[in-house]
């Protein structure tokens, strides 16, 4: 009998207590304290306060389950089979305490031990940082590797700004050929799209002080070395259950059957059904939990991408054929599936459902109309929807900029994004001046805070061929 994604989780988590780790709860997807992240994306997010020495842990080696949410990764959803907007990042932490070799060492016997996950080594293979030769001669001569497992990639160095920084080494599951999107394996690339070769896992070796002026091999050693991983949850389960993607899962696949349910289309039979269901499926659980955390659908931050993946995924069960209200009864679903270790979920479902539905409502309401001019202005032979336009259609009709962006790509039209700026810019300015002086201060650092300091949130740019949205 096949693992559940509950009891891979709680393996993980049994496995680093008994090497002596303290289990951490999940964070919330909020950043407590931290102006600089709109979301939790990553184990060691949740964790910043004990990296950077503002709080100091019970224990020096912590592990968790964590919620992430990457906004980055949405063009991704349904496309990729790796990708969603909201999952579980399983990390081991060490905190000035062990470091590489007992990283890779217990890394390694999670995953091929029989006793623990039991994946066939002869499947594995690893990335390292060129120059990381003392990561290199671990996995080759410690662990045992062959050299054609051991693959140097430049990209495996974690560095932002000044501060602690590292190489980072990376475990890739063979899929194997029916899986191929045939990319060899020299080109097994952390970035890329091959996905015959999964990313797993990846440990991260804090043990530079990153200096302005000064080369990578000149920075000094930090006197006290961390140890930060993260193993995707939905991508361990998609292996062990042989599924095909994330959502062939036993975390998606009672989300996927309810839609089916929901509007009568069924599940791998078309390629175009399939993505919308697995929008669908992805977006309902990212909503849920992003609600029961306490953020709310609005205009900016973190309410912006709540309302954007709502609408979003209404968008998509059009697709379906789906016209009315119906995301609010997804929730419940991911509630059940979620129980084991959320149960928080379920017991906010009553508002959870409530938040939910009302958005869907409102945006309905508006969304035909919307749609009927959007189609009208796109097939009036243009090459580029005005600014004007994209914006009358956020501001009259509720559409995201990036759902419009969308939806002018289907008819390979560009929008002008720069004038869209321009006119929501002066609405901004409007509103600040409705809402007097000191208000305004805090509309100011609010739009900060959501906008400009997190790098990985929303921002557009227009390239000349078509309009690209970063999310
Ligand atoms: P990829 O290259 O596949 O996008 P990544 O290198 O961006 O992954 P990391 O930042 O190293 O990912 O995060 C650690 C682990 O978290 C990854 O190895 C992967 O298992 C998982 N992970 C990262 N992003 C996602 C996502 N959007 N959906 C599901 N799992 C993810
Ligand atoms: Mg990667
Ligand atoms: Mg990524
Ligand atoms: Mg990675």
């Amino acid at each position: 009998k096949k693992r559940t994604s509950a009891e891979i989780r709680q393996l993980f988590l049994d496995f680093f207590a008994e090497k002596g780790h303290a289990i951490e709860p999940s964070a919330s997807l909020i950043p407590v304290n931290d102006p600089s992240l709109l979301w939790i994306n990553s184990g060691v997010a949740a964790l910043k306060k004990y990296f950077d020495g503002s709080e100091v842990p019970d224990s020096k080696r912590i592990v968790n389950a964590q919620k992430s949410l990457r906004t980055n990764d949405v063009e991704n959803v349904g496309v990729t089979a790796r990708h969603q907007t909201f999952f579980e990042m399983l990390g081991n932490f060490s905190i000035g305490d062990y470091f590489r070799t007992e990283a890779v060492t217990w890394g390694w016997e999670f995953l091929t031990s029989p006793d623990w996950i039991g994946f066939d080594k002869d499947k594995l293979y690893v990335t390292v940082y060129p120059s990381d030769l003392d990561t290199y001669t671990l996995w080759r001569d410690v662990i045992g590797l062959d050299e054609s497992q051991i693959v140097p990639c430049e990209d495996n160095f974690w560095e932002v700004g000044e501060g602690p920084c590292g190489p980072c080494t990376e475990i890739f599951y063979d899929r194997g050929e029916a899986y191929n999107f045939d990319t060899p394996i020299e080109e097994l690339n952390p970035a890329g799209e091959n996905e015959r070769y999964l990313e797993v896992y990846n440990i991260v070796f804090s043990q530079y002080n990153a200096q302005a002026g000064l080369s990578r091999d000149e920075y000094q050693e930090l006197p006290t070395k961390n140890i930060d991983t993260g193993m995707g949850l939905e991508r361990m389960v998609s292996i062990i259950q042989d599924g095909a993607t994330n959502y062939d899962t036993d975390l998606f696949l009672p989300i996927i059957a309810a839609i089916e349910k929901q509007s009568g289309k069924k599940y791998l039979s078309d390629a175009e059904t399939d993505k919308s269901m697995k929008i669908i499926a992805d977006h309902i659980r990212t909503v849920t939990f992003a609600i029961a955390d306490g953020a709310l659908p609005s205009n900016d931050g973190r309410g912006y991408v709540i309302r954007r993946l709502i609408r979003r995924a209404v968008r998509f069960a059009r697709k379906l054929g789906l016209q009315k209200a119906f995301l609010y009864e997804l929730s419940p679903v991911v509630a059940e599936i979620m129980d084991a270790y959320y149960p928080y979920i379920t017991e906010n479902m009553e508002f959870i459902q409530k938040v939910i539905r009302a958005e869907e409502e409102k945006f309905l309401e508006t969304l035909h109309e919307g749609e009927e001019l959007l189609k009208e202005l796109l097939a009036d032979n243009v090459t580029v929807l005005s600014g004007e336009d994209a914006f009358k259609l956020y501001d009259t009709y509720g559409f995201p900029i990036e759902l419009t962006v969308e939806y002018a790509e289907e008819y390979n039209i560009e929008v002008d994004l720069t004038a869209f700026e321009s006119a929501m810019e002066a609405q901004r300015e409007r509103a600040r001046t409705a809402r007097g002086e000191q208000d305004s201060m805090h509309v100011q650092s609010e739009v900060l805070r959501n906008f400009k300091v997190p790098s990985e949130f929303l921002g557009y740019q227009s390239t000349r061929s078509r309009a690209k949205v970063i999310f």
